[in-house]
């Protein structure tokens, strides 16, 4: 695999290692913030939506209370068949009906059992008793259960069936100086109108309630689940606010707050909180007890809506771009820094092993790399430099070896090879020219017996000097040679027949006058021939060989020479 696919493949692993990691600290991030800030909301909201509860009854409860602590009621009361007392206390009832902000009341005696009751549109001017109370009737049962509960304030959520009536009821007691129930008064709000107020406000993703001290649900958006006339339902039977929940462990979790709160018990103004799943979606439940009016006020917050997810996104998506980003950059500056050079490198390294030492242009950064290919340029110029001068060595000592090929080691004429090649371009020049040449053919006589008598040495010696004498007899442009042994071989070109002869007697006569000089005396046979364009180097050695051949048996030390017809020229 290429090092540029393993890159690419390990930035693809990065980017996705990454982004995983990221998501994960995103979620978990935003799942604290989302829950710290949605706790921080729900105490706010909480304590928001109980004030503007406890606002809107305060001042209706403090006049009811005002009411059932009025001595004409309680006068009247104690003595409900009075009519004067009574004169008295329907007056006294019809200014608290102007006082009240549903400009109506209600007192319901517990000894006559009446009930009395105007409204707004002061429909029952001068007719306030409505009816009488009846124990055994279920919509009554509320007065009669609250009077033995003996609680002095109650809320209430009912309808009125004999008035056609849905209120939120304040019932509050009336005692007697010896602390005896005598009655009950209290005015209703329009419950739809007070729905709408409290928990029917248009806030997206923020549901409010408001549950009793035994969780029946009083004041929801839903009517369905509003559980009406609870005082007088047995446990069990009752809406309570565990309806709203889908699973068991949130009911639990939402019991077990209002079951903390109420042990509290204190009046503290504490908010518990908790996530709960409403309608599938997950909402944090904040709960507050409001001691005054003995209910719990129960706030949902849809973090969905109030706070999506998506929200943090944008955060996300730059986080993935700025990394992405990243990761194009890291390749760009690894390409353009270390694969690019390294490619151009591996391509000149690739040219070198194929002996082609001209480098492409190098990539060079300022990096390891750029050095090793500054090292690599200067060591191909190099080994360019010494490879040529190897080649040209090679050139020369082949050159050497080609002309010591062609040498007599001993005598440093020609040997036989020199001689053949000679010989052979002589015999193209003539024809080209066509014009004849000469070769003359030596041997020294009786050499054996002066290796026999005075020892090889100095044979090798005479060879030598003979080499000489015979290069002193010849012209310049003349190619004498060893022929092997005690036989020399010249070819002498350009020559004419005379000059062949003479030449062939001038080497006789010194070789024969120097050698005597030197005290070793020696003479020569001359055999020579006369070459003409067209003959062949066997013609040419043989025709040679025999006028060698002649001199030594016609007893050696002269010089015979053969013309193309085999007739001696210029005879002595
Ligand atoms: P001839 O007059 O008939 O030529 O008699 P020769 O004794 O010279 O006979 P021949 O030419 O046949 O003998 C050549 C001798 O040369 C034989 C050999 O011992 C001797 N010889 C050949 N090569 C060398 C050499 O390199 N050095 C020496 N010292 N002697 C050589
Ligand atoms: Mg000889």
């Amino acid at each position: 695999m290429s090092l540029k696919t393993r890159l690419l493949g390990l930035a693809a692993a990065l980017m996705i290692a990454a982004s995983l990691a990221s998501w994960l600290a995103y979620r978990e991030l935003s799942e604290d913030i989302i829950e710290r800030w949605g706790q921080q909301v729900a105490e706010i909201q909480v304590r928001y939506d109980s004030a503007r509860l406890l606002q809107s009854l305060e001042r209706e409860i403090g006049l009811a209370r005002q009411m059932a602590d009025s001595s004409t009621l309680i006068r009247w009361a104690t003595d409900p068949d009075n009519e004067s007392l009574q004169g008295e206390a329907i007056r006294e009832m019809e200014s608290f009906r102007s006082n009240f902000r549903d400009n109506s009341y209600f007192v319901a005696l517990r000894d006559s059992r009446h009930y009395y009751y105007n409204n707004a549109d002061n429909e029952f001017v001068d007719n306030q008793f409505r009816y009488q109370l009846d124990p055994d009737k279920p919509e009554d049962a509320w007065f009669f259960q609250l009077i033995e509960e003996g609680r002095d304030f109650h809320l209430n959520v009912n309808p009125d069936t004999e008035l056609g009536v849905t209120k939120l009821w304040i019932d509050v007691l009336m005692r007697d100086d010896s602390e005896r129930i005598v009655g009950m008064v209290g005015t209703g709000l329009d419950l739809d109108a007070f729905l709408q107020d409290i928990v029917d406000i248009d806030q997206d993703g923020i549901t409010t309630l408001f549950v009793d001290y035994n969780g029946a649900i009083q004041l929801y958006r839903d009517r369905n689940y509003i559980d009406f006339a609870s005082i007088i339902k047995p446990e069990g039977q009752k809406n309570t606010v565990d309806l709203l929940f889908d699973q068991a462990e949130d009911k639990k979790k939402v019991l077990g707050m209002l079951q903390m709160l109420k042990n509290r018990g204190d009046g503290s103004r504490a908010v518990e909180s908790s996530f709960v799943i409403v309608d599938g979606r997950k909402h944090l439940a904040g709960v507050a007890f409001l001691p005054a009016i003995g209910w719990f006020e129960i706030t949902l917050l849809d973090l969905e809506t109030l706070l999506p997810y998506s929200y943090l996104w944008p955060l996300v998506a730059v986080f993935l771009i700025s990394l992405l980003i990243t990761v194009i950059i890291f390749h760009l500056i690894i390409r353009s820094r270390i694969l690019k050079p390294l490619i151009s490198l591996d391509k000149a390294v690739e040219n070198v092993r194929g002996g082609n030492f001209t480098l492409p242009q190098l990539d060079k950064p300022d990096n390891e790399i750029g050095r090793l290919a500054s090292h690599f340029e200067t060591m191909t110029d190099t080994l360019r430099h010494s490879t040529r001068e190897l080649e040209r060595k090679v050139e020369q000592r082949t050159k050497e070896l080609n002309r010591l090929a062609r040498v007599d080691a001993l005598t440093g004429l020609k040997n036989r090879r020199g001689l053949d090649e000679a010989l052979s371009d002589e015999i193209q020049r003539a024809q080209r020219l066509d014009t004849g040449f000469g070769l003359i053919w030596l041997d020294i006589d009786h050499f054996k017996a002066i290796n026999d008598e005075l020892g090889h040495q100095a044979g090798d010696d005479i060879l030598c000097r003979v080499a000489l004498w015979l290069k002193a007899g010849l012209r310049p442009y003349d190619h004498p040679g060893r022929w092997g042994g005690d036989e020399f071989v010249v070819v002498l070109s350009p020559c004419d027949r005379d000059t062949l002869q003479q030449i062939a007697r001038r080497i006789r006569e010194t070789i024969e006058r120097d050698s005597i000089r030197t005290g070793t005396p020696v003479t020569v046979s001359v055999g020579g021939y006369y070459c003409q364009p067209g003959d062949d180097v066997d013609t040419i050695l043989r025709q040679a060989d025999q006028a060698l051949y002649r001199v030594k048996t016609l007893g050696r030390n002269q010089v015979f020479i053969v013309d193309e017809t085999g007739q001696e020229i210029n005879p002595a």
